[in-house]
């Protein structure tokens, strides 16, 4: 992997592909180590996967595995955490917390989800209201994954 190899990614997202459900792991994950399966084409989908862990010169305390949230960079507006599904107090923890107030310095917005709560956190960056963060990353979403 481009990566730290961290792995959390492989087991918080659902993985339709590989009919995998959001919160398990994947039958192909060496966790904490790798992909198994990296270099001989099953995970071509995988691939295309990058968080803003690998983008930004993130701490090292930043690491998804460590922190418990994998940021993604939406677009030139947002970032979206999403939660380890059994650390939904994670945005709380200090290094989070001094991540995202960066990111709204920079004039991010910052949505904070996980597929086991009900609703995001969202954290609408200047002249800009939840509603509309929220609405956007639905948009985005259904643009990239068919779903919103
Ligand atoms: S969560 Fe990020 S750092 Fe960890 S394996 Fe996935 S892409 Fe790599
Ligand atoms: S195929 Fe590899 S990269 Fe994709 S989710 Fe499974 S372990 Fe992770």
């Amino acid at each position: 992997m481009e990566c730290d190899g961290c792995t959390l990614c492989c087991m918080v997202f659902p993985i339709p592909w590989l009919d995998k459900k959001a919160g398990e792991w994947c039958p192909h994950c060496d966790i904490g180590v790798g992909c198994k399966v990296w270099d001989n084409g099953v995970s071509e989908e995988c691939k295309k996967f990058v968080c803003a862990y690998n983008q930004v010169n993130a701490s090292p305390d930043m690491r998804p595995d460590r922190c418990k949230v994998i940021f993604e960079k939406v677009d030139k507006t947002m970032f979206l955490g999403t939660m380890h599904p059994h650390y939904n107090d994670a945005y709380k923890k200090k290094a989070i917390q001094r991540e995202i107030k960066a990111m709204l310095k920079k004039g991010f917005s910052v949505v904070l989800n996980s597929y086991t709560i009900d609703k995001p956190i969202i954290i609408a960056g200047r002249d800009r209201r939840a509603k509309d963060v929220w609405l956007s990353l639905r948009a985005q979403s259904k643009e990239r994954y068919g779903y919103g």
